[in-house]
C-alpha cells in the first residue's frame, strides 16, 4: 500500500481565469518561472530590487549579513515604517479612503489616508508625551476598532515595539505577554462588543495589570461607555490625551533592524513563542507580498477578516495593504452577528474586491449554506484568499464556486508568525490551481521538502518543509530566547528554517501542507497525515469539520481517533460513525479505517479558529487534558468531550 497522495484527488489544475491573468501583475506561469529563476540566481540582488518599493531615508549599503541563524536585512538602511504606510500616500492619495470601518452595531467611520495620518501622528505624541522612547515595549489589547491601528502605526512612528494581544485573551495570558516584553504602557479599551454582548474588557486588562510591575500608564479608549473602576495615575482616557495632542509628529528614521514587534504564535502546537519582528525586512516583504500575491491595485477595496491580534492582522490588515496605499475594510465583529450573512452584506455595503479570510471561517460559512450568500450581490469580488491551515479541496471548491462564482482566483497563502509575510502561495494571474494545494513558493523563497537529513523527497512522499536561505520578514528571534530560536528552528535539519509543517510536493513542484510534523499518522508503518483523513471526512455531506488524531496501539503502532462536527439536519448515530469509517477507508484504503469516530458539537480550536489537535491527542489518548490551554477558545468544548467520554464508558 502507498502512502496517500492527496493531489491524486483532484483531477486537472484550474488556470487562472484568462480576464484576470490580462490585468494581473505577474500574468502566466512563464513569467513566474523567470522571475523564480532570477531570484534563485541572485536572491540578494532580487531583494535589494524588491527593497525598492519602500522608501527610505538612508539606502541600505549591504542587502544581507547572514550569520547562521542570525541574519540583518537591508544593513545600514534607515526608514520610518509608519512613514512608508501613511506619509508617502499624502500627496497623492491623501483623500483616499485608508480605513473603511463597520461597528458590530451597524455604525460605521472612515478614514483618508490624511484622517489617518493625523490621528496616527497624535498618538504618537501621546506616546512620547507619557516618556515612551525608541525601544521601549507597548502592550496593546483591544477590540477591531480604528484605534487599534492608529496604536500600532503611531508606536511604529516613534519607534516603540508593539506586542499586540488579542483581545479575547484572558488576564493571565495577558499578564505573561506583558511581562515577557515588560511593557511600559498598555493601550486598551473600556468593553467591546460581541454578539451584540458588552464584555469587561478593562476588567480583565486591570487584572493583568495588578501582576504588571512594568506597566505605568493605561490608556483606555471608551468604546462602550460602560462603567469601569479607574485607577487615578494610572489610567487615562484616549479621547482626552488625544485631543490635547500636537497634529505634527516627524517620523525619525530608524534602523533597518529596528524591533518593529513582538507577536506570540497561536499554540496549536505548544507553549506560545514571542516571534520577533523587525523593521525594514519586515516591511519590504510584506508590502511586495501583497501586490504580488493580492495583486494590489489602485483601486481595489481589500478585506482581510483576520483579527489584529493575529500575525494576518499585522502584515495583511495593516502593514502590507497601507504601505501599498489599499484602500481597507476592518469589521468589529462576528461573521454571525446579528445573522449568518454578516460578511456578504458588507462585502455588498463596501464594494469589496479582494476577500481574504481563514480556512477555519470558509468551513463555517459552507456548513452554514447558500441561503445566506444567495440574496446579497457579492460580484464586486475578483479574488479570493484562505490561510491559517491547509484547506481541504470540498472546502475550496465550495469557495471558488459559491463565493467566487468560478471566476475570482483563490490564492491559498501558506505562512507562519514566524516567516512575517507570505511565503508559498499561487500567483492569482499566473499559478494555475489545485484544490487544498498553496501550490509554489514565491520568488525569492527556497522552500522545499526534504527528509530528516536534508534531502529532497521523492514526490508524493511526506516529509518535512524547510526554507533553505533566510528571506527579509523572517523572524530575528524568539524575543529573549536566541538559544530556544536557534533550536526550534535551525538545528532540526542543520542550516535551514525548519517550519514544523509535514508536507509533499508533486511531480509539477507543487507543495501540499499535511499539518504539524506532530500531526503524522503512522499505521502500520504507513504515514498518514490527519489532514488527509479530516479531509476525507469533510467531503461527506453529513460533516462540517473533523479532527483526526493518533492513540498508540499495540498492535498497529498507532490507530486513528476522528472527532466528527455534524452539519445541521444530521444527528450523531451509530450507522453514520460506521459509515463514516467506511467512507475513510473506501477513500484511503483500509490502513486509514479509524479506530474510533466521536461525535462533538465543537471541536477545541485556538483563539484564531485553527483546531487544537494535541488536546485531541492527549484526550484520546489519556483521557485528560493537562497541557496549555492559555489559547483554547472554549474549555467548555474539552469539558463536554471528557463527560461524553466518561459517559460512554459507564
Ligand atoms: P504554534 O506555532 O504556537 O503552534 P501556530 O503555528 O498555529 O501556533 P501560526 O504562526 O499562526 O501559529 O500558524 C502557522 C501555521 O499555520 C503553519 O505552520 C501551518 O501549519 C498553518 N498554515 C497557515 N497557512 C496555511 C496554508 N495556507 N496551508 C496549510 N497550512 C497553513
Ligand atoms: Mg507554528
Amino acid at each position: 500500500m502507498q502512502e496517500f497522495d492527496p493531489h491524486v484527488l483532484d483531477e486537472k489544475p484550474i488556470p487562472p481565469p484568462e480576464e484576470f491573468s490580462k490585468k494581473a501583475h505577474v500574468k502566466s506561469l512563464e513569467e513566474y518561472r523567470e522571475l523564480y529563476a532570477e531570484a534563485k540566481a541572485d536572491p540578494e540582488a532580487y531583494w535589494a530590487e524588491q527593497g525598492k518599493l519602500i522608501e527610505w531615508a538612508e539606502a541600505p549599503k549591504k542587502t544581507l549579513e547572514w550569520n547562521p541563524p542570525h541574519a540583518k536585512w537591508f544593513v545600514g538602511g534607515k526608514l520610518n515604517v509608519s512613514y512608508n504606510c501613511l506619509d508617502r500616500h499624502l500627496e497623492k492619495n491623501g483623500n483616499k479612503p485608508a480605513l473603511m470601518w463597520e461597528a458590530e452595531d451597524g455604525s460605521t467611520l472612515q478614514l483618508t489616508y490624511a484622517e489617518l495620518f493625523e490621528r496616527v501622528c497624535k498618538f504618537a505624541n501621546v506616546l512620547q508625551g507619557l516618556g515612551v522612547k525608541a525601544g521601549d515595549c507597548v502592550a496593546i489589547y483591544m477590540p477591531m476598532i480604528p484605534e487599534i491601528a492608529v496604536a500600532l502605526l503611531a508606536s511604529a512612528r516613534i519607534g516603540a515595539v508593539h506586542s499586540v494581544v488579542f483581545g479575547g485573551f484572558s488576564a493571565t495570558a495577558l499578564a505573561d505577554r506583558i511581562a515577557d516584553c515588560k511593557a511600559k504602557i498598555l493601550v486598551t479599551a473600556d468593553g467591546s462588543f460581541r454578539r451584540g454582548k458588552m464584555l469587561a474588557l478593562k476588567d480583565t486588562a486591570d487584572a493583568a495589570l495588578e501582576k504588571c510591575p512594568t506597566v505605568q500608564k493605561s490608556i483606555v479608549v471608551q468604546r462602550t461607555k460602560q462603567e469601569v473602576k479607574w485607577k487615578e495615575g494610572r489610567d487615562l482616557w484616549w479621547h482626552e490625551l488625544e485631543e490635547m495632542a500636537e497634529k505634527e509628529c516627524i517620523a525619525l528614521p530608524f534602523d533597518a533592524e529596528h524591533p518593529l514587534y513582538i507577536l506570540y504564535t497561536s499554540g496549536t502546537t505548544g507553549k506560545p513563542k514571542g516571534v520577533l519582528h523587525t523593521s525594514a525586512g519586515y516591511l519590504v516583504q510584506c508590502t511586495w507580498s501583497t501586490r504580488l500575491v493580492f495583486d494590489m491595485k489602485d483601486d481595489d477595496v481589500y478585506w482581510c477578516t483576520a483579527d489584529i491580534g493575529w500575525v494576518t492582522g499585522h502584515s495583511y490588515v495593516i502593514y502590507g495593504p497601507l504601505s501599498n496605499g489599499a484602500s481597507i475594510v476592518m469589521y468589529e465583529g462576528a461573521p454571525d452577528f446579528p445573522r449568518k450573512d454578516r460578511f456578504w452584506e458588507i462585502i455588498d455595503r463596501y464594494k469589496v474586491s479582494i476577500f481574504y479570510s481563514s480556512a477555519t471561517a470558509i468551513r463555517a460559512f459552507m456548513a452554514w449554506g447558500m441561503e445566506w450568500i444567495t440574496p446579497h450581490d457579492i460580484s464586486s469580488l475578483r479574488l479570493l484568499g484562505t490561510v491559517g491551515e491547509p484547506i481541504n479541496p470540498a472546502a475550496w471548491k465550495w469557495y471558488f464556486e459559491a463565493i467566487g462564482k468560478n471566476r475570482c482566483p483563490i490564492v491559498d497563502t501558506w505562512w507562519q508568525t514566524e516567516t512575517g509575510s507570505i511565503m508559498i502561495s499561487v500567483l492569482p494571474g499566473a499559478t494555475p490551481a489545485k484544490p487544498g494545494s498553496a501550490t509554489l513558493p514565491l520568488p525569492g523563497i527556497a522552500a522545499r521538502v526534504v527528509n530528516m537529513k536534508g534531502e529532497s523527497v521523492a514526490p508524493g512522499e511526506t516529509g518535512y518543509l524547510i526554507i533553505e536561505r533566510p528571506w527579509p520578514s523572517m523572524l530575528r528571534t524568539i524575543y529573549g530566547d536566541d538559544e530556544r530560536y536557534a533550536k526550534e528552528y535551525w538545528t532540526r535539519i542543520p542550516g535551514v528554517y525548519f517550519a514544523g509543517d509535514a508536507a509533499q510536493c508533486d511531480k509539477d513542484g507543487y507543495i501540499w501542507v499535511l499539518g504539524r510534523v506532530d500531526d503524522v499518522i503512522k499505521v502500520a508503518g504507513h504515514r498518514l497525515s490527519s489532514m488527509e483523513i479530516e479531509s476525507v471526512l469533510v467531503s461527506h455531506p453529513a460533516v462540517a469539520e473533523a479532527a483526526v488524531v493518533a492513540r498508540p496501539d499495540e498492535i498497529k503502532g498507532e490507530a486513528i481517533v476522528c472527532f466528527v462536527a455534524l452539519r445541521t439536519g444530521f444527528e450523531p448515530s451509530k450507522e453514520l460513525r460506521d459509515t463514516l469509517m467506511d467512507h475513510v477507508a473506501n477513500m484511503i484504503g483500509s490502513i486509514a479505517r479509524p479506530a474510533d469516530v466521536r461525535f462533538t458539537p465543537l471541536l477545541p480550536k485556538t483563539r484564531s479558529g485553527k483546531i487544537m489537535r494535541r488536546l485531541l491527542r492527549e484526550l484520546a489518548t489519556k483521557g485528560a487534558v493537562s497541557g496549555d490551554t492559555t489559547t483554547l477558545e472554549d474549555m467548555a468544548v474539552i469539558e463536554r468531550l471528557v463527560k461524553a467520554q466518561t459517559d460512554d464508558e459507564e
